[in-house]
């Protein structure tokens, strides 16, 4: 035959059947390098061969004897063949359903050697289904068992487990010393971790517990590492190829912004502004992400950004998830910047025709400084003049491709492209393994802690029962100058079981407890002009009730509010019900947050209890991950990265955390991997990584 390499078709290997191998190739195992890749998602115990009198009920036993007895009993699905084994210390029942087959191939006076689970069946043992091997009389009989541990593979019909490690163990030998490792010695030793081949090996064939461990732990950091690197490499090939304008900042810019904000940034705040400022001032594109619990007061630190770029004369835009949010930032930041020579426009999907040619044409030209706009909108269609600095608000969903990709305009041709600093601000804190993973190539700045003389807010959990209790109460509060928000979670009725819908619970609390006072409704299918209106009436407090659905999730800031009340709030996820809680308690009157709902789920029922027990949103992001797992936000879908096959991101933080390190060292020391030494390495990680993370054209 030839000699073997991991390319091999597993048809050409001597000692697996061509069953078999079309059976693995069907799989997606066709040679051997695949099969060995193909890890075992669990082991078994196995004890060692003994006597039949030795035997223990619920474990997995090894025994020989002889057939004394064997029939065939039952009826149609329920046919078995049954045999009786003995040996010297005692007799054990065997049963294997559905194979009355059998009976052709075992009989008194067979020997046989069996494995299997043994179950008490009355006075004795009984195995059901066994795997057996019919010894033949004829030649020396095998020598015993030994305890190990069994892998068990993933499996299909047409080949099981067994048959799956018996065609790993006649390659495993062969194919181990042709699998190259891109670790050096060193390098493994001082992380404990054994060569790619003892990995493997002890992974197929373990003989301890710490073995399949230890091979383990291997395979997860090369897949940590292997992402890390190729995040750390994407980042430094985007510093080198990409400039962002350098923005001047002086003791005077700083006293001019800061003259601008109604009031004294926090001292937190003030730490993050010092990152952003010493991130513009540079010609290296930022990549800055800004986390801060709801309320914690990001818009200030935005605006400081935004009135560094427009300070030496370039652009700056404001991107946000909603309309609703662009105009109240829009709003907001033009009463902030009154009086000021700051040009601003606001860009929606709802701007008229005529109105956004105009828009675009004064961008363009340079005649505009903030552009507050939509995400969507932004990056689209707008082209700027010269964009600095670019802000996309309240991004939630976190993926590599998602990252805006504003251009300048006016790069010239073969000049180095322009790319605007980027601020990404959060409320919805990634959890630290997710941003360590995702965000490899992204700093952070934590605003930690709210501004001064807020009070918490109390969350309660109700049932649907306690409504009429719930709204009489709101209706005191409102008689006495507050305001409230009621979410729902959808706007028109469709059937009797749906959810509370905006219109039937708006119609029953105008007829019932809030007769008399001033309610109105605000979602999404509102027009722009209604919307605004109906926001600034509530702002002045001319309602004093919003009926609302998720419209109002992010960025509606009225410190005068201090009641909301969430319908059916089992239906939402825990990063809408924070941040739908997060509308309240913007000022410094104490606030309350009302979930009314029935969790028909277990996750629902974790969601809201979550809720009850804490304010925190770095809280509630590790109790989300917890709840949904990391599958959910680590899959493909939303990272547009393949997923990991042996790392698990909820148990190897610290592995992680060795790569991440270890991937931001080599990569300063050889931003390329053209080392002769790393040839492997550059080789499995293009596979992997070169065309999700774009970096196949690195070096
Ligand atoms: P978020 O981080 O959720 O975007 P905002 O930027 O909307 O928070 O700020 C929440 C509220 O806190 C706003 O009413 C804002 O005016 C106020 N605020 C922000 N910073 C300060 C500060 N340093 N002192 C007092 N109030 C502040
Ligand atoms: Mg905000």
């Amino acid at each position: 035959m030839p000699t073997l390499v991991l390319t091999t078709p597993l048809r050409d290997v001597p000692g697996i059947h061509p069953r078999d191998a079309d059976a693995l190739a069907s799989m997606g195992l066709p040679n051997v390098g695949r099969l060995i890749a193909h890890l075992p998602m669990r082991y078994e115990h196995e004890e060692a061969e003994t006597g039949i009198a030795d035997l223990e009920p619920g474990r997995i036993i090894s025994a020989r004897g002889e057939i004394t007895a064997t029939r065939v009993s039952g009826m149609g699905r329920k046919r078995r063949f049954e045999a009786v084994l003995c040996d010297e210390t005692g007799r054990l029942d065997l049963v294997w359903f559905n194979q009355a087959y059998l009976r052709d191939k075992i009989g008194p006076g067979s020997r046989l050697r069996v494995q299997g689970t043994a179950k008490q069946r009355g006075p004795g043992l009984q195995v059901a289904n066994p795997r057996f091997e019919i010894l033949d009389p004829s030649s020396d009989e095998p020598a015993e068992y030994d305890a190990r541990l069994r892998p068990v593979y993933p499996a299909t019909e047409a080949i099981n487990s067994r048959a799956i490690e018996k065609c790993v163990r006649t390659v495993l030998d062969g194919a181990l010393p042709l699998i190259d490792d891109h670790l050096d010695a060193d390098f493994r030793r001082a992380r404990e971790l054994p060569t790619l081949r003892d990995a493997y090996r002890m992974l197929h064939a373990p003989e301890s517990e710490g073995d399949h461990q230890s091979g383990r732990r291997r395979l997860a950091y090369d897949e940590l590492l292997l992402l890390q690197l190729g995040v750390h490499m994407k980042r430094a090939h985007l510093r080198r190829t990409l400039t962002a304008p350098p923005l001047r900042h002086d003791d005077a810019i700083d006293a001019r912004i800061r003259a601008r904000l109604p009031f004294t940034l926090t001292p937190q705040q003030d730490r993050v502004v010092a990152d952003i400022a010493r991130d513009l001032s540079l010609s290296t594109p930022t990549n800055r992400l800004i986390q801060g619990d709801v309320g914690s007061g990001k818009t200030a630190v935005a605006l400081y950004a935004m009135l560094m770029a427009t300070a030496t004369d370039h652009q700056a835009a404001l991107l946000a998830p909603t309309e609703l949010l662009a105009e109240q930032h829009f709003l907001s930041i033009s009463s902030i910047l009154e009086g000021s020579e700051v040009r601003l426009a606001l860009l929606t999907g709802s701007t008229p025709a005529s109105e956004r040619a105009s828009l675009l044409a004064q961008i363009e030209a340079g005649e505009l400084d903030i552009v507050i706009g939509t995400h969507a909108l932004l990056t689209e269609t707008v082209k700027f003049h010269s964009l600095a600095v670019a802000i996309i608000d309240e991004q939630h969903r976190f993926g590599v491709h998602q990252r805006a990709h504003l251009r300048t305009h006016a790069t010239k041709a073969g000049e180095t492209p322009v790319t605007p600093h980027v601020l990404v601000m959060t409320a919805t804190p990634i959890p630290r393994t997710l941003g360590m993973t995702l965000f490899g190539d992204l700093d952070v700045s934590t605003i930690d802690g709210l501004p001064p003389g807020r009070t918490p807010v109390k969350t309660s959990v109700v049932t649907p029962d306690r409504r009429p209790d719930v709204y009489q109460r709101l209706r005191i509060k409102l008689d006495e100058g507050e305001q409230a928000y009621v979410v729902v979670p959808a706007i028109d009725e469709n059937s009797d079981d749906g959810p509370t819908n905006l219109r039937t619970l708006m119609r029953r609390l105008e007829e019932g407890p809030l007769r008399g006072s001033r309610v109105a409704a605000l979602h999404g299918r509102l027009k722009r002009d209604t919307r605004e209106h109906v926001m600034g009436r509530f702002r002045a407090g001319l309602i004093d009730c919003l009926i609302a659905t998720t419209v109002i999730e992010v960025g509606v800031d009225v410190p005068n509010a201090t009641i909301m009340i969430i319908e059916d709030a089992d239906r939402f996820g825990l990063a809408q019900l924070h941040q739908l809680r997060g509308r309240v308690g913007r000022g410094d009157k104490p606030s309350a947050c009302v979930l009314i709902g029935e969790p028909t789920t277990e996750d629902g029922r974790k969601r809201l209890d979550a809720m009850a027990r804490t304010n925190s949103g770095f809280v509630l992001a590790e109790k989300d991950f917890e709840i949904r797992g990391p599958g959910e936000l680590f899959g493909t879908r939303q990272s547009g990265l393949p997923p990991f096959q042996v790392a698990d991101l909820s148990r190897d933080l610290e592995l992680l955390e060795m790569a991440r390190r270890d991937a931001a060292e080599w990569i300063d020391r050889s931003p390329r991997l053209n080392e002769p030494g790393e040839v492997t390495l550059r080789r499995r990680l293009m596979k992997r990584y070169g065309e999700s993370l774009g970096i196949g054209d690195v070096g």
